[in-house]
């Protein structure tokens, strides 16, 4: 990561944490993915982001504001009541809104990619029914 996603932790007192595997994603998604932290996948906790493994840095980049934008975010009052899929697009808009601030931009190939992961998420499963936690 580069030194601005890191002043930018400390700015929003955020401990950010970069997983750090020495084999290939790949080989990581096959094998062994029941365990979320050395998925290519971030996540958060309160303060606190966790970063996995990408091939690409660019995707872990737009990964890592989008965690941001998740910690920053005002969640709305009636947020058990939200789907997955408005929460997530809360947290890309949040996040990209920093990037943008910040001067970081990003291809076209990784915005691509995350509106990809947006679409994942369910838009019928509200917060309060969800499994997911942290993403
Ligand atoms: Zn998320």
């Amino acid at each position: 990561m580069n030194d601005k996603m890191y002043s930018l932790c400390n700015q929003y007192k955020i401990n950010l944490y970069e997983l750090k595997v020495d084999f290939s994603g790949d080989y990581i998604n096959r094998s062994i993915s029941k365990f979320w932290f050395i998925r290519p996948a971030s996540y958060k906790f309160l303060g606190e982001i966790y970063l996995g493994i990408y091939k690409d840095d660019e995707l872990k980049e737009i990964s890592f504001f989008h965690e941001l934008g998740h910690c920053i975010m005002i969640y709305p009052e009636n947020y058990l009541e939200c789907t997955e899929y408005q929460i997530e697009k809360m947290a890309w808009k949040e996040g990209l809104k920093i990037a943008k601030e910040n001067g970081i931009k990003f291809s076209s190939k990784t915005l691509k990619w995350a509106n990809e992961q947006l679409k994942t998420y369910s838009k019928t499963t509200k917060i309060k029914n969800s499994k997911l936690i942290g993403h």
